[in-house]
């Protein structure tokens, strides 16, 4: 369709990667307008771990609607926004030990960021926030110095102040445990690091490039941070709601953080939600100190309350997700001892999974060539070279191995050297 070219601005970015029009979606499958069916391995980035348009959520949205429910409030007291924190604190928190204060922020993830970020410099009065090497925290300015993406940051257009960046876990290494350098310069008054507030960091980084902190790591890093007295943030934002496995990707940690950022798949359908979550005693807080319009999107309340009861009122989905976790993991490591020579790894945890190419080029042609063949599949990392599989929790097997099927054809393809082109799999001709 012409009209894209002609009015809408160039920052647009996957819809590069996939120049189709969509038009209908269901679980894991998305139909352009030309009615080719998709497989979707992107599921909005962590967004769509329910799938789309699930059915469940679909009718009680439906249902809401039509009975002219609250849709725009605010952050008025509305029934859906006291059942959904109701449904949080019964079926999320206090089966988990866990007693936080729920702060409604604006509905995007790096909303949240930036309350969480700045709640931690006003609560210990410091302003620097330790944030990691390949991090990624959203977009706007506060969320952006804590960012490690040069294309994202250089796009800024002004300094951005406030962090200090430190060395995520496997960066200099396998054996070299970065919390001890952490420790080590702030110990050290000559170190010329700035007292921190504290240190934001994700679990599993996602856009970074599905680099896993082992569970001793975040261990470690809480320890340093109380040692220190530093508020502990992390941002679950994308391997929270279940991607890992738990509900909170953290749990296998045993770790407690001050603060923990979610939004991406809490709303459920995909509707705009985010949220801070934070120790009682650092919900400082003056009445409307962080505001803004759309801290009420009460049509993602009742789907985020139709996701808990639906999902996490007990252990079944959460074994799912393991169950199928282990699967990938052993395609992945079957595929990347087949292919690439060697330099191919497969990382990940739970259902957040990647094969690193090492190389941005090869990561791009392999996506590009799933696509041809029907799978909606993204790359991440500092070069691209990360293809991320990130389909909807609720896939079925048999499209689960339908989907890295494909994903292997177009590695052989890619990777096949001349002479030995292998027989082409189409699943459908998208071309
Ligand atoms: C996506 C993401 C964000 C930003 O969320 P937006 O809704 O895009 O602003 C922040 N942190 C993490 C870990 C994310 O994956």
């Amino acid at each position: 369709m012409k009209i894209f070219e002609e009015i809408e601005s160039e920052v647009q970015s996957y819809a590069r990667a996939f120049p189709r029009v969509f038009n209908r979606a269901k679980g894991e499958l998305m139909w352009d307008e030309d009615g080719n069916q998709y497989l979707d391995f992107l599921a909005g980035a962590g967004t769509l771990n329910y799938g789309h348009n699930n059915p469940i959520f679909k009718e009680v949205l439906l249902d809401y609607i039509q009975n002219d429910g609250i849709t725009h409030g605010l952050d008025l007291h509305t029934k859906a926004k006291g059942e959904f924190l109701q449904t949080f604190n019964e079926k999320i928190l206090k089966p988990r030990n866990m007693e936080y204060v729920v702060q409604f922020t604006g509905p995007t993830g790096t909303n949240a960021v930036e309350a969480a970020m700045k709640l931690a410099r006003n609560v210990t009065g410091q302003q620097n926030i330790v944030t990691f090497t390949n991090g990624f925290h959203g977009v706007s300015l506060g969320a952006l110095a804590a960012t490690g993406n040069s294309h994202h940051r250089n796009a800024a257009g002004v300094s951005l102040i406030g962090t200090h960046r430190m060395p995520y876990d496997g960066y200099l290494g396998e054996n070299i445990d970065t919390t001890e350098y952490l420790d080590k310069v702030l110990s050290d008054s000559s170190s010329g690091i700035n007292s921190p507030a504290g240190v934001i960091v994700e679990t599993v980084q996602g856009e970074g490039g599905i680099n896993v902190a082992t569970i001793k790591w975040l261990q470690s890093l809480q320890a340093v941070c109380k040692k220190h007295s530093l508020l502990f943030i992390v941002d679950d934002i994308q391997a929270g709601c279940g991607r890992t496995g738990d509900y909170f990707s953290f749990e296998e940690a045993g770790i407690e953080p001050d603060i923990i950022t979610l939004s991406k798949s809490l709303g459920g359908y995909g509707l705009p939600f985010a949220v801070v979550l934070m120790k009682p005693e650092l919900d400082q807080w003056k009445p409307g100190e962080h505001n803004g319009t759309f801290r009420g999107n009460n049509l993602a309340f009742v789907t985020a309350k139709a996701a808990i009861d639906n999902y996490w009122s007990d252990l079944q989905f959460s074994e799912e997700i393991k169950r199928k976790g282990r699967y990938v993991s052993e395609r992945l490591e079957s595929i990347v001892s087949q292919y690439g020579d060697g330099n191919f790894t497969a990382k990940g945890r739970g259902m957040f999974q990647g094969i690193n190419c090492v190389n941005g080029d090869i990561a791009g042609k392999i996506t590009h060539s799933a696509f041809k063949k029907g799978l909606i599949i993204e790359t991440s990392g500092a070069d691209d070279h990360i293809v991320k599989f990130f389909c909807p929790l609720i896939i079925s097997d048999e499209n689960l191995k339908k989907g890295i099927d494909i994903v292997e054809s177009a590695i052989q393809e890619v990777c096949a050297k001349e002479g030995e082109i292998p027989e082409e799999i189409v699943y459908f001709d998208a071309a």
